[in-house]
């Protein structure tokens, strides 16, 4: 299969992918909006409910640019995604938050485990599960609560968004997919891992933790690069920028290296076999050389492929 596009870190050299993405509005529009929105503050749950499956009014530029608040673009742009109000509808997502304090989330998950029969003493190791997320630089937007006892048990999931999100996310497509990829954490954890004829829901023997990990991060990110990918395809540019691709490649790659080789009881190896069988369309293979090249093969309908190099 021919190699056709090389990736060196951030670089690339694919010409159609140097172009910078182009915000929808500018700047000037932004700071009058920005006024009006200053002004409708006190309103803002009326405002956003009307706005509920439209283009939002906000865009990440204009965060950037100081003039909305990431709070207010986290609640507006979140509720005109329609897979977030559909998963609202079907009870698997509770809500999306921007940045909580510890004690507003405690409350919340507090009401949340009691009206779900969540064991109340489960509480503090869900705390402690989300200060660890929450203080992770790379740490842009998370779940809660996420831990293995309630995988499968039909408990609402928080989605959260940090304040990393500002600085590491370029484009208001990219907080769409960052939302997408959570999602699916979301799904997961409501519903439990369902692949092949394998169920996980809650401990279970043989399954340990970072297995659990690494399979719910490939997931993500197959969801994520394969509507990526098909975006390209479709229009013949990124809709991301080429670092959020990558990133979301290279994660895509560890996950499936851990799942290919790192697995310690049989029950994760036939697992992790049958996901990898499910995502055939999209396989990651390391290749020799400098810079750690991996190549992913794309098989989505046609053939295509891309190697992405560490710097
Ligand atoms: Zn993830």
């Amino acid at each position: 299969m021919a190699v056709n596009r090389v990736y060196s870190g951030q670089e690339c050299v694919h010409e159609s992918f140097l172009e910078r993405p182009v915000t929808r509005r500018n700047f000037l529009g932004g700071l009058l909006r920005g006024a009006g929105v200053l002004a409708l503050s006190g309103s803002i749950g009326q405002v956003l409910d009307a706005c509920i499956g439209e283009k939002p009014d906000y865009t990440l530029a204009d965060v950037k640019a100081g003039i909305v608040s990431p709070k207010a673009y986290v609640k507006e742009v979140s509720s005109s995604i329609p897979e977030i109000q559909s998963m609202k509808k079907s009870g698997v997502l509770k809500d999306v938050l921007y940045d909580p304090f510890e004690q507003d989330l405690r409350q919340l998950l507090t009401g949340l485990f009691s009206t779900n029969n969540v064991d109340a003493g489960l509480l503090e190791a869900q705390m402690d599960v989300y200060r660890e997320a929450a203080s992770s630089d790379r740490g842009i937007a998370t779940v809660a609560p996420g831990m293995r006892q309630l995988f499968g048990k039909n408990v609402p999931v928080y989605m959260i968004f940090r304040p990393g999100f500002v600085d590491e996310l370029e484009t208001d497509e990219e907080f769409r997919l960052t939302a997408l990829h959570e999602l699916v954490h979301a799904e997961d954890i409501y519903n439990g891992v369902r692949v092949g004829k394998f169920h996980i829901r809650g401990i279970q023997p043989g399954i340990a933790d970072e297995f659990v990990r690494n399979l719910a991060e490939l997931r993500a990110t197959h969801r994520v690069s394969a509507l990526v990918y098909q975006g390209y395809k479709a229009t013949g540019k990124l809709p991301v920028t080429a670092r959020y691709f990558l990133g979301e490649l290279r994660n895509y790659s560890k996950h499936w290296e851990f799942l290919k080789n790192n697995t310690a009881t049989t029950v994760e190896k036939e697992i992790a076999e049958a996901q990898l069988a499910e995502f055939s369309d999209m396989v990651p293979t390391a290749l020799k050389g400098e810079g750690n090249p991996v190549r992913i093969d794309f098989r989505f309908g046609g053939e295509d492929s891309f190697v992405i190099k560490d710097r």
